[in-house]
């Protein structure tokens, strides 16, 4: 087994790990992670490289951010490949607590963060970003980096993470990084390994609708129609159900876009028992 990154399953050997590079001046990235990592993961470690001196990885499957106890427990997990990859990567450190750790007895305290976390992923998975919003809140007390990568894979995720950030005075800079696809436009995610190959060959229709619907609503098309003959190819090609195909403002989520405003599709669909999401950029 590697022995870079050094791992750490503590927060008192998480501090300790830190503490020396702090001592010299280092600056300290974070990338939170649930494993299994991809090819996406890796961009944002590579992103972090070039934003810090140092680079942490947290390897967390956040028990309380999944509603579905099912999809908890048949989340994939693999921490061996995962090392490699992150050995592969330069990564510093490996932070990779058990839920015992991050939610001691008597854990009471949630993180809310109102507004952005209302639609989309947050009406199709209740109290997924409450969920989503602590553990970061708390990692970030953890680690106390100087800045975090986040992927625009998961878009609303990411604007949550930007308010709660700021919201809460952390100082710490968060950063965007662009979703990293296959060769067929599929978005990568640990949840395509649970793809059949019938539904692997499927999947990036996603992609490609939404892409698409951005181009036509892009080029005049009014919206609607876009977006309902894009959701008509996907239920055609097999997904289903949609949890939503919107289009929504870029920064805030607001729906309708109002015009000249920054405006992306975003959704959320499932192929068996995989629920895929994607989001694509409109202007
Ligand atoms: P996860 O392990 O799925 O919780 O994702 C950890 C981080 O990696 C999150 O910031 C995700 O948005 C990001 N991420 C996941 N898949 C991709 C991808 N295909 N491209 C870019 N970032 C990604």
């Amino acid at each position: 087994m590697p022995d870079r990154p050094a791992t750490v399953r503590t927060i008192a050997d998480l501090r300790a790990a830190i503490l020396p590079w702090r001592a010299r001046g280092d600056s300290v990235a974070l990338v939170p992670t649930m494993g299994a990592l991809h090819a996406g993961h890796v961009a944002l470690i590579d992103r972090a490289r070039t934003e810090a001196r140092r680079t942490v990885v947290s390897i967390f499957v956040n028990p309380i951010q999944f509603g579905d106890a099912r999809d908890l427990e048949t989340y994939p997990r693999d921490e061996a490949a995962d090392r490699a990859m992150l050995t592969a990567a330069g990564a510093d450190l490996l932070f990779a607590p058990d839920a015992g750790e991050v939610y001691p007895r008597g854990f009471a305290t949630r993180v809310a963060v109102d507004g952005l976390s209302r639609g989309l992923c947050g009406d199709a998975r209740p109290g997924h970003f409450e969920g989503v919003a602590t553990v970061v809140a708390k990692l970030f007390n953890m680690v106390r980096p100087d800045c975090a990568v986040f992927g625009e894979k998961d878009y609303q995720q990411l604007l949550v993470i930007r308010r709660l950030a700021a919201d809460l005075d952390t100082a710490v800079r968060v950063i965007g990084h662009p979703t990293v696809r296959e060769d067929d436009g599929l978005a990568m995610s640990s949840r395509n390994r649970r793809l059949s190959p019938d539904e692997r060959r499927v999947a990036p229709r996603l992609y490609s609708e939404l892409a698409g619907a951005a181009a036509a609503i892009a080029a005049g098309a009014p919206a609607r129609a876009a977006l309902d003959a894009a959701r008509a190819a996907l239920v055609a090609a097999g997904f289903g159900p949609i949890d939503y195909l919107e289009l929504r403002d870029g920064e805030t989520l607001a729906c309708p876009v109002a015009p000249g405003r920054p405006a992306r599709i975003f959704a959320a669909a499932h192929l068996g028992v995989t629920r895929l999401i994607d989001n694509v950029r409109v202007r």
